[in-house]
């Protein structure tokens, strides 16, 4: 029999579970507060929790669990990154990033990546599968666990496209923000797209208070097909117009992501289109970044970051460069899990 994914379950869910084993409800409560609070890693830790009742847990459930395959600390600043192996093989990136305000970690939400973006590492070798609720939940308690450090905040940037996985991704927040668990505020929660249209209108409906970030890096279609391919799906006036009911319903502004690449976007042209189609949606805010340069292209650091966006505060927009954190583990994201030992893209 296949055990079931006891960490990916709400409180609801585990009540039922729990008196479908014929027990009592209130052993689904102590359960979820064994899992979610004390960070339980076996059963049999579940110390108020009777003897036979453990046994039946054993039988049917298993806790989501992933082991460090890699950790790389940054001697500059302490940023960690982990390279995390789930019990089927597969693996992820999260990276643990200390700011002034507190602890913020990056997760990823999918094995690989079906978005093909051409600056990407992560998507480079395709798609492989989701992650399920308790995979993203685990990131999070894993890396508490082992860096010692509290997650105050967290972004949904690392290594997959989360509106892509929306279903599990929604649950991952629920659980997430769920004040009997983990009880984080989903207003300190990032969640990075492409620019899926329609998943974003519903996240504005569902009104989550989440920031939602849009990684944009080009201001036309011309400019904007030609290295992101959601965007021949849906454009930018479709993606805008999204960002801009994504404003109203929820009244938390944009944040966009533009990765500055020399010679293809970080001319004055692009400066002046981007101002153009982003006026009209301010306040928004604009998170310039100096490309990531990965093997597969040919692409640049931009050396125009601080010209551009002063191009930018000028035309009236809000315009900041992100801090580079951990510069000497500095692997563009995708690329620790794609040279893993036995990763047949290995080169
Ligand atoms: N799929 C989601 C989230 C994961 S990517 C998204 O597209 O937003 C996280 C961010 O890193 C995105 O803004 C993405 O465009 C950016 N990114 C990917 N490769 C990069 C690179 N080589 N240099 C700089 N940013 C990169």
């Amino acid at each position: 029999m296949n055990k079931k994914d006891i960490l990916s379950m709400t409180l609801a869910e585990l009540e039922a579970e729990v008196t479908a084993l014929g027990e009592k409800k209130f052993r689904g409560g102590q359960l979820y507060d064994w899992l979610h609070v004390k960070r339980a890693t076996a059963f049999a830790e579940c110390s108020n929790l009777p003897k036979l009742f453990i046994d039946r847990l054993n039988e049917n459930f298993f806790i989501m669990r992933p082991t460090v395959e890699r950790k790389l600390v940054s001697k500059l600043d302490g940023t960690t990154k982990y390279l995390y192996k789930f019990p089927d093989g597969e693996r992820c990136e999260t990276v643990l990033m200390s700011y002034k305000h507190g602890n913020s970690l990056c997760i990823s939400t999918q094995v690989g990546c079906k978005m093909g973006c051409s600056f990407c590492a992560s998507t480079k070798a395709g798609y492989v599968r989701d992650l399920a609720p308790s995979e993203m939940l685990s990131q999070i308690y894993e890396t508490e666990r082992d860096s010692g450090r509290k997650v105050e905040s967290l972004v949904l940037m690392g290594i997959g496209e989360p509106l892509d996985n929306f279903a599990n991704v929604m649950k991952f927040l629920t659980l997430l923000s769920s004040e009997k668990g983990m009880n984080m505020s989903l207003r300190h929660v990032s969640l990075s797209t492409c620019g899926i249209v329609p998943r974003i209108r519903e996240l504005a409906d569902m009104k989550t208070g989440l920031t939602l970030s849009v990684s944009l890096h080009a201001p036309t279609d011309e400019k904007r097909n030609a290295i992101m391919p959601i965007n021949k799906r849906y454009d930018t006036a479709e993606l805008i117009d999204a960002c801009k009911y994504y404003f109203e319903q929820t009244g938390r502004r944009i944040s966009f992501e533009f990765a500055l690449i020399a010679g293809v976007n970080d001319d004055t042209q692009t400066a002046k289109e981007l101002i153009r189609l982003l006026r009209p949606i301010s306040p928004c805010h604009v998170n310039l970044i100096p490309v990531n340069e990965i093997r597969e292209r040919e692409y640049r650091k931009s050396a125009k970051v601080r010209e551009f966006q002063q191009k930018l505060t000028e035309g009236g927009l809000n315009a900041t460069v992100r801090r580079t954190l951990g510069a000497d583990i500095s692997a563009a994201c995708g690329q620790l899990r794609r040279d893993s030992a036995d990763n047949p893209e290995k080169k």
